[in-house]
């Protein structure tokens, strides 16, 4: 791995609700739904990085973001050095050909009037990959590469099961070459069994081609399988990014604490461990002051009620975002 492919600094996303009859009668503004709150993050060029937190913590908005899907209320995204929303780069289709999405439902992206064969012929017309002559053996090496055969080609996508379905995701994102792979709960929908497999063609895959890949997925043992770097998201902040083995086996950040101890462990040792995550995830209509976990945070003092703690590295094992992240983790 060299280099940093991509930065995220200080990324915003707010996005404003109507004004109720009753915002009206008050005189109150609209309220503003805050999905992203000053994230950073780097992305480093061949890695896998995973992104965990609860489901509206904003793992999926922030993916988005970096497809261009949403535009950042403040911040920005530099891919190559380039700020991605900046008004060239926004003109530039490269960027879009360079960062591909792969969805939890690829049924709903995939038209179901296509033959898989069309619809790979389609990517790499569109994007001009390949001359009209050379398309067919293509499209055959994409079926090849995704591991489906090549009668697969004739097929509509409803004639697939979700398993197969996904790897059509898959050829069509790497029928145009990226650089990136954003895979937002890319196996959520499949069996067990199948999610492995899925999830293994991705890995020789991106050792084949040398891909980078933001993987986010609520199943914490998939994300630790996965990924050789994980960063955890709490009300749209990174609270913790570091290396996968270290985060995973001495979470430092209350949160991940809390978090990773209420997934199901495999370890016999360490049930009956758990810290418990108190309450539940704050209204991002209605953000708290501070950490934005000090409602829920067993270790909270005055100071964390009125300041919000920034990343910073701790111990050499990544970053954390916590006032007293050294006396929690003294022992450890
Ligand atoms: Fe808990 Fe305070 Fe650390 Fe936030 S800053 S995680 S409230 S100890």
């Amino acid at each position: 791995m060299t280099g940093t492919v991509m930065e995220i600094r200080d990324l915003h996303l707010r996005f404003p609700m109507g004004r109720s009859p009753a915002d009206y009668v008050t005189g109150r503004p609209g309220r503003v739904v805050n999905a992203l709150n000053g994230v950073s993050l780097d992305l480093i060029r061949g890695e896998t990085l995973g992104v965990v937190g609860e489901s509206g913590c904003g793992k999926s908005t922030l993916a988005r973001c970096i497809v261009r899907l949403y535009t950042p209320s403040e911040g920005e995204i530099r891919f190559d050095g380039q700020d991605v929303f900046g008004t060239e780069q926004r003109a530039d289709r490269a960027y879009n050909r360079r960062v591909q999405m792969m969805f939890q439902d690829p049924y709903s992206s995939l038209n179901p009037r296509m033959t898989t064969g069309q619809i790979l012929a389609e990517a790499l017309s569109v994007h001009k990959m390949r001359p009209d002559a050379k398309i067919p053996a293509r499209v055959a090496e994409l079926l090849e590469l995704v591991r489906l055969s090549q009668d697969a080609q004739h097929k509509l996508p409803h004639e697939f099961s979700g398993g197969q379905r996904q790897r059509i995701a898959i050829a069509r994102a790497l029928a145009v070459e990226p650089e990136v792979l954003i895979a937002d709960e890319l196996v959520s929908a499949l069996d067990v069994s199948v999610q492995a497999q899925v999830v293994n063609l991705l890995l020789e895959l991106q050792e084949t081609l040398d891909l980078t890949i933001l993987f986010v997925a609520h199943d914490l043992r998939l994300v630790r399988h996965v990924s050789n770097r994980v960063a955890v998201i709490y009300l749209g902040r990174i609270v913790e990014v570091g290396d996968s083995e270290t985060l995973f086996s001495a979470p430092a950040h209350p949160y991940s604490q809390a978090l990773l101890s209420a997934a199901p462990s495999l370890n016999p040792d360490e049930r009956g461990k758990a810290v418990k995550l108190e309450g539940e995830l704050p209204s991002p209509l209605n953000m708290p002051s501070g950490c934005p976990f000090h409602v829920r945070c067993r270790h909270a003092t005055e100071t964390c009620k009125t300041t919000l703690p920034v990343l910073l590295p701790f111990k050499g094992r990544g970053e954390v975002a916590c006032h007293h992240v050294e006396e929690i983790n003294a022992n450890a």
